[in-house]
């Protein structure tokens, strides 16, 4: 602390992840990132926070979950505690896209009304739109980091459906040009959820995948948390009225 005030708070979630990822990727895969790049930078790593916002996933087994509410003030009262001790960047580094706005919402409190900078990282590589939850990456992140948790054997390439009722789903979370709650047992019956009509390829995974896309991407956190920690604390702070 006496030359780094910069902490990463690691947040995932435990959700089920098809028929061949363990429940814990989110945040197995966030603490394994975040260790990487702690390693690196020699900032603080937090102890992870495994349970998050997956109501999306409740009708699959051993999705446990929380509300956003409970999340955001949970990670709000980790960071203002750790900011007792002189902690004052706080890199939120999230496994599961499913708490992104609820930690939106908790790095604008502290910023807003703490006076604490917090940003929020996706702190794993993704393939884009032709692939997701529970595909050729996470299971290749999964393969990379823990393989002995991953059964291979029961991975399947799923295409997602397209219809919800007799509405055609455009997107994820979306009916024509309309945003919906979506569950993701509205697209797939084996957990996995990609953008409608695409074919999920989980098949393809493998541990190069992951370290293939892994490099580039540490590399990119790293060299961020570098720029964090030499950034003036309270020049990132809100800016008074005018
Ligand atoms: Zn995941």
């Amino acid at each position: 602390l006496e030359g780094v005030d910069v902490a990463l708070i690691v947040v995932g979630s435990t959700e089920q992840h098809g028929p061949q990822n363990p429940l814990g990727t989110d945040h197995l895969v966030a603490a394994a990132v975040s260790r990487e790049v702690g390693d690196r930078t020699g900032v603080a790593v937090f102890p992870t926070i495994p349970i998050g916002v997956s109501s999306n996933h409740a009708q699959f087994p051993g999705s446990i979950y929380v509300s956003p509410e409970t999340l955001r003030d949970y990670v709000v009262e980790v960071a203002m505690s750790a900011a007792s001790h002189g902690f004052a960047k706080f890199v939120i580094m999230n496994g599961h896209g499913g708490n992104t706005n609820a930690l939106m919402d908790a790095a604008a409190i502290l910023r807003r009304d703490f006076e604490l900078f917090a940003c929020v990282v996706l702190a794993m590589p993704s393939l884009g739109e032709g692939d997701g939850h529970a595909g050729k990456m996470e299971t290749s992140l999964n393969l990379h980091y823990h393989g002995h948790l991953v059964h291979m054997e029961r991975a399947v390439d799923v295409t997602q459906k397209t219809k919800l009722g007799s509405l055609t789903m455009t997107g994820v979370g979306r009916i024509g040009p309309a945003q919906f709650p979506m569950d993701v047992i509205d697209v797939s019956d084996l957990g996995i959820m990609g953008k409608p009509g695409t074919t999920i390829k989980a098949t393809e995974a493998s541990a190069k995948v992951a370290s293939d896309a892994l490099k580039p991407f540490v590399d990119s956190l790293v060299a961020f948390v570098e720029e964090l920690k030499k950034a003036d604390a309270e020049e990132l702070l809100c800016k008074p009225h005018k």
